[in-house]
């Protein structure tokens, strides 16, 4: 039962596909497992479509008409995925964007120390984005921090509360660059969150400013 998700301008960007990749997969694993935003995202589609049947048609060349069809060959050849995905183990808890890259299992993936109570698995991320998990133990307090861009993370397990309320596995906290938050993991179990940033974090602290080139934050 998700409470928090992605701010309704989020979606539409997401369905126009003009998120920068690392905030789009965000979005994607949240949609997963939220049929309320699924269907957000649907009429936000449905829009975007009556808008383009108002365009006035424009002549196309050629080339770009050759173009379109090669990449509708491509995508033809997408379905291999829909194979493995039928062999899903009930208790898989990557979300399922993730699983070509890394498998079903978030205990199984190789966790990197970052500080006490922190660790971390970074994703590939084109640009200035950043994409990762973090693996929080319980009652772990973050550094206190703003942003320079957006920020999108999900839980996916366990749960944290900051400023802006109690996050539980399947919320999204979408962060506007105007945001400070400090968010402490409850306690329990470990809470494991994927996080997309679009730029750097900005932090209040001396000594985790010092450590973020380390952290890579
Ligand atoms: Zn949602």
């Amino acid at each position: 039962m998700t409470t928090h998700h992605p701010d309704l301008s989020t979606l539409m960007s997401y369905s126009a596909g003009s998120l920068a990749d690392a905030i789009a997969t965000v979005v994607a694993a949240h949609l997963s497992v939220c049929s309320h935003c699924r269907q957000q995202v649907q009429e936000a589609e449905l829009i975007g479509i009556s808008l383009l049947e108002e365009l006035e048609p424009a002549p196309m060349s050629d080339r770009a008409k050759d173009d379109i069809l090669a990449l509708l060959d491509d995508t033809e050849q997408a379905p291999v995925n829909s194979r493995q995905e039928q062999n899903i183990p009930d208790d898989a808890d990557v979300p399922a964007p993730f699983r070509p890259l890394l498998g079903y299992y978030l205990d199984d993936l190789h966790w990197r120390y970052m500080a006490p109570g922190l660790k971390q698995f970074v994703l590939p991320a084109s640009g200035s984005s950043n994409l990762r998990l973090l693996k929080i133990a319980p009652g772990t307090c973050m550094p206190s921090h703003g942003h320079t861009g957006s920020e999108l993370t999900m839980v996916l397990r366990g749960s944290y509360s900051d400023e802006l309320g109690r996050f539980c596995a399947g919320d999204v906290a979408d962060l506007d660059p105007d945001v400070q938050h400090q968010p402490v993991a409850d306690t329990g179990e470990d809470c494991i969150c994927l996080i997309a940033t679009d730029a750097p974090l900005r932090f209040n602290g001396l000594v985790p400013r010092l450590l973020q080139p380390f952290f890579q934050l």
